[in-house]
């Protein structure tokens, strides 16, 4: 099976990560062994068996997660591991990815795309009631004059911009959406909207802290495209939006499915 390239970043990561805490524990195995011992005689057997309990907790979470990734179905937990993921170990990517030289916006990418990878193993069906499109404001032409946070459906349906085809598309499928100017508004939304499910539009650093901020909402994020620059008339990929709905829907889609 074909790991994507943004993927491979995640596993690599994950596996230095791996390794760099298992010389910590060591270290914090090894070192203050002594010390313990000198405070009395059955702490260090109990330290000890509390590290050999993380290490087999890490190593079983690291396997199942990279074979999750590699199956592309749900073998146990996938949507605990998201948690994980999202909570735990995201953050510890960001870091090491700068240690080794790897930009942010590629960690975060490679976020998205496990997250939305772990949603898809997950084959979790949603009614079309309870599934939100939600989408940013940069998307909207940045000369049209209609106020379209708040209420989405004021916009007139012009063409300048994928807002017209976008609303077709919720109409087509009967589902909620919604724009959102950013992190604050976009909670909001979802508090008032409460959907068991979204199909998020955004950039690296909005999608990745929208899918930590909705956890357990399960959000399948799809990039905006930047032609003019960022947060400046972006586009949407449509049928990425659309398989995303459908795999809501309908279940995960055929191979070709992963919208970024
Ligand atoms: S499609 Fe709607 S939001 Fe976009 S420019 Fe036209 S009226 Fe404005």
């Amino acid at each position: 099976m074909e790991i994507r390239p943004q993927k491979r970043i995640f596993i690599g990561l994950l596996v230095f990560t791996c390794v760099i805490l298992f010389i910590l524990i060591f270290l914090l195995w090894y070192v203050p062994m002594v010390g313990l011992k000198n405070i009395h005689p059955s702490l260090p057997p109990l330290f000890s068996f509390a590290l050999a309990l993380l290490v087999f907790l890490m190593t079983f979470g690291g396997l199942l997660l990279v074979f999750t990734i590699l199956r592309g179905k749900d073998i146990f937990l996938s949507h605990k591991l998201r948690g994980v993921v999202a909570k735990v170990l995201f953050p510890l990517m960001i870091l090491m990815g700068r240690f080794v030289g790897i930009p942010k916006e590629k960690v975060q990418q490679s976020f998205v795309e496990l997250n939305n990878h772990l949603i898809r193993s997950n084959r979790r069906r949603i009614r079309p009631d309870k599934l939100l499109i939600l989408l940013p404001h940069c998307i909207q032409d940045f000369d049209c004059q209609i106020k379209i946070t708040g209420n989405i459906r004021n916009c007139k349906g012009c063409g300048k911009c994928e807002i017209k085809d976008l609303i077709e598309l919720s109409d087509q499928y009967h589902l909620k959406i919604a724009v959102a100017t950013g992190g604050t508004l976009a909670r909001r939304i979802v508090l008032e909207n409460r959907p068991e499910a979204i199909v998020a539009v955004a950039c690296e650093l909005d999608l990745t802290a929208g899918i930590q901020d909705t956890y357990p909402i399960p959000v399948i994020g799809i990039l905006n495209e930047r032609p003019n620059g960022p947060c400046i008339n972006t586009k949407a990929d449509l049928d990425k939006v659309r398989r995303a709905i459908l795999e809501f829907l309908e279940g995960p889609q055929p191979s070709g499915s992963s919208g970024k």
